[in-house]
């Protein structure tokens, strides 16, 4: 099969939208288009004293609620559509969870894992030194995503800040909690998906207490989902998965000790007292609730008519082909829409932000007290958004957060 375009995918879930709001040509034509966009070349002394020149790229995609924000990706298969799909998705991630804040993403094709340390930092710093003027506070504000981290984050922050001339804690979010990070961000974006999980299951019946959890991905999103549901639900966590493959266990498995596993071996496969499973096979086992925490694309019109959740978790961005998203309707699936059930994360990098302007820093008890209020808020008003208009979970997303960024450019007078 050939490789789905996500930009293409995001442009014609935006268009099914902006059908149901009865959009005009222009303003749909502003909403599909980033704003803005850089590809930047960054040539890096790598340890064996060669030059390498990695390709970046940073997607602006509309400010009119607010300054832009969106993780950076380091991944060997990063393309410019990828970024520009991830980025129009931060736009209507934010708005839907009425943050003041447009969407960006950013991200460089490299293998993380094949680099040293020493070369992960220059390349970092490499990337700041690229962009360094047109982010900022009040501009565009980075954060991780797939394969970067708080460490990598803090070697931004300093590289701007050395730049600027002053320390700009706000730049970046999801740092180190020494150098400005907020409590709570660590699980933020599980946590934040584990409150619509709660408030899903009520809707569809379902007793978390008893419900079985299977995890595609078992990084920061796929291994705190695994820990939470199961410390606050009391779930049983019965398959997760990593690059390399999966394991399945009837019985559960314990979230923190495969973790500890996959830290010493590097992957969560050959997991004692555990069988195997593949990725593929994982998304279509008996289950009540899937949560995709990977990549994008991994449910298509193929796989979809097999899953048997009754809750489908989407914490990765764009998991869900829109072939799939009709079966899954179809078929009773609750799909919990990527840009809703993942928004935990810019939530609390939002709170970071706020919390480094004002230089008052809170506990990680009020950063989930905040959290769980907008999160049941964002999952209340797409609900209601899905009964009054009956459309699907993901259209009733995206007809809030256009809603609300459409009123923005009219306020603004762009439209
Ligand atoms: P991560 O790098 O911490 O983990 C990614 C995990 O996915 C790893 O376990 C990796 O082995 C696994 N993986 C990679 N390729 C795979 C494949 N083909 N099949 C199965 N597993 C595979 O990344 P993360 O931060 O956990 O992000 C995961 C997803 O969640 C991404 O789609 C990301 O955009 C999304 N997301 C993350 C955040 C965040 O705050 N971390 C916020 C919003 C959305």
């Amino acid at each position: 099969m050939a490789k789905l375009n996500p930009f293409e995918i995001a442009g014609r879930q935006l268009s099914e939208c902006a059908k149901i709001l009865k959009l005009d040509s222009g303003v749909r034509e502003i909403l599909r288009i980033p704003m803005r966009e850089f590809h930047i070349s960054l040539p890096i002394r790598m340890d064996d004293g060669s030059v390498k020149v990695f390709q970046g790229f940073r997607v602006q995609y509309n400010d009119a609620r607010g300054p832009t924000k969106g993780g950076i990706r380091f991944h060997p298969d990063e393309t410019i559509d990828t970024v520009r799909a991830l980025a129009a998705w931060m736009t209507w991630k934010c708005a839907l969870l009425d943050l003041p804040l447009g969407g960006a993403k950013g991200g460089i094709i490299c293998n993380p894992k094949q680099m040293s340390k020493g070369e992960l930092e220059r390349l970092s710093r490499a990337y700041i030194n690229r962009v360094w003027q047109l982010i900022g506070p009040d501009r565009d504000i980075p954060a991780p995503d797939v394969y970067t981290n708080p460490q990598i984050m803090g070697w931004m922050m300093d590289e701007y800040s050395k730049i600027v001339g002053k320390n700009q804690f706000g730049v970046i979010t999801g740092k180190p909690l020494s150098i400005g990070g907020s409590a709570g961000r660590g699980d933020a974006t599980a946590r934040g998906g584990m409150y619509t999980v709660r408030e899903a299951a009520k809707e569809c019946s379902v007793d978390l207490k008893e419900a079985t959890v299977a995890i595609q991905g078992y990084g920061n999103a796929g291994y705190n989902a695994a820990y939470l549901a199961k410390t606050l639900f009391g779930s049983k966590i019965i398959a997760v998965s990593d690059s390399k493959g999966g394991i399945f266990s009837k019985e559960g498995i314990e979230p923190e000790v495969v973790h500890e596993y996959k830290a010493k071996t590097g992957s969560v496969i050959n997991f004692p007292d555990a069988e195997s499973i593949s990725n593929e096979e994982i998304l279509e086992i008996e289950v009540d609730i899937l949560v995709p925490a990977a990549l994008e694309n991994v449910i298509t019109e193929e796989n979809a008519p097999n899953i048997k959740a009754k809750i489908l978790a989407e914490l990765a961005n764009g998991p869900t082909t829109p072939e799939a998203d009709d079966i899954l309707c179809k078929n009773g699936v609750h799909v919990l829409p990527d840009f809703l059930c993942n928004a935990g994360g810019v939530t609390v990098s939002y709170f970071e932000m706020v919390q480094n302007f004002n230089m008052d820093y809170w506990d990680e008890k009020e950063v989930h007290e905040r959290l769980n209020k907008k999160m049941t808020s964002a999952y209340d008003s797409v609900l209601n958004t899905s009964k009054e208009y009956s459309i699907n979970m993901r259209q009733a997303a995206y007809v809030v957060a256009v809603e609300r960024v459409v009123e923005a450019m009219e306020l603004r007078g762009w439209i």
